[in-house]
């Protein structure tokens, strides 16, 4: 590598020989000049030339010191070293020269042009190899960056997915919550209704026209006054006013608790009331979820709630609810008036925004009698049952009565507060059966627990509270007023209980345990309970001197 740069410029003869493509006599006399100290020195070198020339990098020192090696003329080289090679073979005097030259020729000289294509083919491959290395982390950097790209596209993409999701859920909910429609499956037949006939003041309907076909009811009449017979028992009907809150069960006249209405063939009534009055059905209202499903009560079902198979169901029989005396609706209501007129009302206030319900006129539906001996069914839930606004406000749950025993209750309460008594107020009105139950079994359960028998303790207790079924708050037609701390006979001294005593009957009510009838209700004397029954049974009574049980017999002897 040095040997062009030498002092003088004067490369060596070899030198100059070889790489400018001179003959090889003249690399030979080169050779002979440079080499025969060297290898004379050396002596036996040839082997050692032989291992020189295979061991690569070795070389191009070796071929340098020679001035055979240069940079510049790599392609002369091959010239040079075949020129190289040559003096070690054929070197003078050298007896085993014949037998190195051949492997020499066959070895080395092909060995350092492989050698030098070798290293420029390494080059080339290390230039190549870090070219494509470079592209190789350019590309993987892209790649990375493309993948990284699209994972957070993904994840922005699923991301507003979600939110957009959540998004239209709560849209949806919101509405269907407040406006979608009600899904009905009646007998299995699934039909819809807009959210705005589906509940009308605040009341869910049912097409009652749907429920007469699954129960095969007769229909007689027109859309106005329309009536259904159980076909089985004739005398079984439920007749409706369309467009009003009137309605007939058992030709008892009742009230809806909002108007019934004809639509598209069909005429719809509160679910409530039918779910009262008609026995015989399964009907479950989800008003979370707006649906209403009917269905027959099936009464061979098997133990898992299933009919068995290869069975046909058998169905429990059809009725409505109400079974008044037939006394009781053919009452001659000018002929009653007459015979008992009705007193001046002199109210303080105006309660003519009342007056509908104060006086509903001569409908034996308030005038149900609840006693030992009549007792309501267990499933009997009021149709109509209404927060009762004078309830005490002492933290207790608020009371309920039905709809027009409590908007006549409000009406007494606004007079008795004129009147000056403000300090009274509703402790309690409807009671369940279960809650009359609980409170039944909780008090016999005491007495057992106080060493009394099954028998002795159900008197004991029946004698305090009126057994389940027994109890007229079930009817949601009472309350219990006073302004005592509780309910105490001791309410009979105050001013206001003469108040109520004397004027209850204008509002419809009447003082249901008196003292002078304890033998008769078969209940202690109740200065705070008070029943609806409407003004003009109310003022009949009062007039007549008549409890309730009274006026019943008395109805029903007329
Ligand atoms: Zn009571």
């Amino acid at each position: 590598m040095n040997n062009n740069q030498r002092p003088g410029g004067q490369p060596r003869p070899g030198n100059n020989g070889y790489p400018q493509g001179q003959s090889r006599p003249a690399g030979r006399n080169g050779y002979t000049q440079n080499n025969p100290p060297r290898n004379g020195a050396q002596g036996n070198n040839v082997p050692r030339n032989n291992q020189q020339n295979n061991i690569p990098r070795g070389n191009p020192a070796q071929n340098g010191a020679r001035g055979t090696y240069n940079n510049n003329q790599r392609q002369g080289n091959a010239n040079g070293r075949t020129a190289n090679s040559r003096p070690a073979n054929g070197r003078p005097a050298n007896a085993p020269r014949q037998n190195y030259r051949a492997p020499a020729k066959r070895s080395a000289e092909p060995q350092k042009i492989k050698l030098t294509a070798e290293q420029i083919e390494i080059n080339r491959v290390q230039r190549q190899r870090e070219r494509y290395y470079a592209k190789k982390r350019r590309a993987s950097a892209i790649r990375t960056f493309i993948s990284r790209f699209i994972i957070y596209l993904v994840l922005v993409v699923i991301l507003s997915g979600v939110t957009a999701m959540m998004f239209f859920y709560n849209l949806v909910r919101v509405s269907g919550s407040d406006e979608s429609g009600y899904t009905y499956e009646i007998g299995g037949k699934r039909s819809t209704l807009r959210y705005v006939d589906a509940v009308r003041d605040g009341r869910v309907y049912v097409s009652f026209s749907d429920i007469a076909d699954l129960c095969g009811l007769a229909v007689i009449g027109d859309v106005d006054d329309i009536k259904y017979v159980i076909k089985s028992d004739e005398a079984e009907t439920i007749r409706f006013l369309t467009g009003s809150r009137v309605a007939y069960v058992n030709k008892v006249e009742t009230r809806l608790g909002a108007d019934s209405y004809y639509k598209d063939g069909k005429v719809y009534v509160p679910v409530d009331f039918v779910k009262t009055y008609f026995k015989g059905l399964n009907i479950s209202v989800d008003s979370r979820k707006h649906t209403v499903t009917v269905d027959r009560v099936i009464t061979n079902l098997g133990d898992d709630g299933k009919l068995p198979k290869n069975t046909e169901a058998e169905y429990a029989d059809l009725y409505f609810l109400l079974q008044y005396p037939s006394t009781v609706d053919h009452i001659d209501e000018e002929e009653a008036a007459a015979a008992v007129p009705m007193p001046e009302l002199g109210f303080l206030t105006d309660l003519s925004g009342y007056e509908q319900y104060l006086n509903p006129g001569n409908t034996p539906e308030y005038l149900t009698l609840v006693n030992t001996t009549h007792n309501l069914d267990a499933t009997y839930v009021p149709p109509d049952l209404t927060s009762v606004v004078n309830t005490r406000n002492d933290g207790r749950q608020t009371q309920q009565m039905r709809l027009y025993a409590e908007k006549a209750l409000e009406a007494m309460f606004i007079e008795l507060k004129a009147a000056g008594y403000e300090d009274v107020s509703v402790t309690s009105a409807y009671r369940s059966y279960a809650t009359q139950e609980y409170n039944f079994n909780n008090r016999k359960q005491q007495y057992i627990a106080g060493g009394m028998s099954e028998a002795d303790a159900y008197a004991a207790t029946a004698a305090v509270i009126n057994p389940p079924g027994s109890s007229e708050h079930q009817s949601g037609l009472c309350a219990d007023l006073h302004n005592l701390p509780a309910a105490d006979v001791a309410f009979a001294n105050e001013a206001a209980y003469t108040w109520l005593k004397e004027n209850c009957w204008k509002f419809g009510f009447i003082l249901r345990y008196p003292e002078d009838k304890v033998s008769i209700t078969g209940i202690s004397f109740e200065p705070w309970h008070y029943r609806y029954v409407g003004r003009f049974h109310a003022q009949q009574m009062k007039t007549l001197g008549m409890c309730l049980e009274e006026y019943w017999t008395y109805l029903g002897n007329k």
